[in-house]
């Protein structure tokens, strides 16, 4: 391996990238309506994904680059029929990095296993509230237990701490802010709440309707002592301790708390394009590096090397949400990779 391959990703502002988040797939098996179109059809074409020789040759290149952390998301990556060959590929190159999961847990309750035995470490699971009505109002499927049963199997199988992520809509599961952290404190879930952020499918989010995190710890300290942990890191959750510990709950807040100075991440979407940003709109194509059978494997290395180099050089200092020219995502977030 040469110098220049060991060399870590760090981009114009001075931020090295250790994290990459790998879509596996733009399905799913619920339609969050903050996510997906309840009759969404426009799936990425079967020969666009990225064959697990593929995504895994990404990923050796990256971590050879200082990735240290990949994080396997969707769409639902469950979804994916060779998920656990993917994990277990991953786990086992020569310089193996941290692989993580999120999920919404509906296929848990068989995969969480295997998973674990291929050498997953950690899952986060997105659930936005504790009623099984609302849950079927919210995502379009009835499969409000299945995603209760799939956390229980996260932990029976021993990927802990399990992680719980909700998104608080206002009017809609707002007032589910203190029922959700007391079941997760009393279940042994690690709660966060992410701000909602504009990658609804209908280009309808909207700042004054958004909960922002300054609202959830306004909720929360209605009925728990909330006290600032130590060490953000380059985490996105600015953590709190609940009532003295252990519990802790962090609260993401991508819009109005950007933690963008802070940023290490990168992302691979499942058809092969790298994105720097969950609000970029351009993308590096390494799909038809991949595919491109002029070059010998030393040479798409090569290249795979220079395309995640110019991701992360063109990375802007930060999401610009707040800017007047910031435009939607035209990617929806489950094509995306959350
Ligand atoms: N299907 C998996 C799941 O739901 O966990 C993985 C993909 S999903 C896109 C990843 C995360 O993105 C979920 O926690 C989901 O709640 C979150 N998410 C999706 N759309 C969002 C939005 N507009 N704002 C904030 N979070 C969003
Ligand atoms: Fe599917 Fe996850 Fe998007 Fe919900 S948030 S529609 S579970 S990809």
């Amino acid at each position: 391996m040469s110098d220049a391959l060991r060399e870590p990703l760090v981009d114009t502002f001075g931020r090295a990238h250790r994290d990459l988040r790998v879509s596996v797939t733009d399905r799913c098996n619920l339609r969050c309506t903050y996510c997906m179109p309840a009759d969404f059809a426009a799936w990425l074409p079967g020969d666009h994904l990225l064959s697990v020789d593929e995504l895994v040759e990404v990923v050796d290149v990256a971590v050879e680059r200082g990735i240290t952390s990949v994080r396997l998301t969707g769409g639902e990556p469950t979804l994916r029929p060779d998920i656990a060959t993917i994990v277990e590929r991953i786990a086992t190159l020569s310089r193996s990095p941290r692989i993580s999961l999120t999920t919404n847990g509906l296929r848990l309750v068989d995969l969480a296993e295997p998973l674990a035995a291929a050498g997953l470490e950690r899952v986060n699971i997105s659930l936005d509230t504790m009623d099984a009505e609302r849950f079927a109002r919210l995502t379009f499927r009835d499969r409000h237990a299945d995603v209760l049963a799939g956390i229980e199997a996260a932990i029976a199988a021993g990927l802990r701490p399990v992680k719980v992520n909700a998104v608080l809509m206002r009017g809609v599961n707002d007032d589910e802010a203190v029922p959700l952290l007391r079941h997760a404190i009393a279940h042994g879930w690690q709660l966060r709440f992410i701000e909602q952020m504009p990658l609804d499918p209908s280009g309808v989010w909207s700042r004054a309707q958004m909960v922002t995190a300054e609202e959830i710890l306004t909720l929360l300290s209605s009925a728990f002592d909330l006290v600032p942990a130590d060490g953000r890191g380059s985490a996105p959750a600015e953590e709190f301790v609940v009532d003295g510990g252990p519990a802790t709950v962090g609260i993401v807040g991508s819009v109005t708390r950007p933690f963008c100075a802070a940023c290490d991440r990168l992302r691979l979407t499942a058809d092969g394009q790298l994105l720097n940003c969950l609000f970029s709109r351009d993308e590096t194509d390494v799909r038809a590096i991949l595919r491109d059978p002029a070059l010998s494997g030393s040479e798409r290395r090569a290249r795979i090397v220079d395309a995640l180099a110019l991701s992360v050089t063109s990375k802007r200092a930060g999401h610009g949400i707040d800017d007047p020219t910031f435009i939607h995502p035209t990617r929806p977030m489950s094509a995306i990779g959350g």
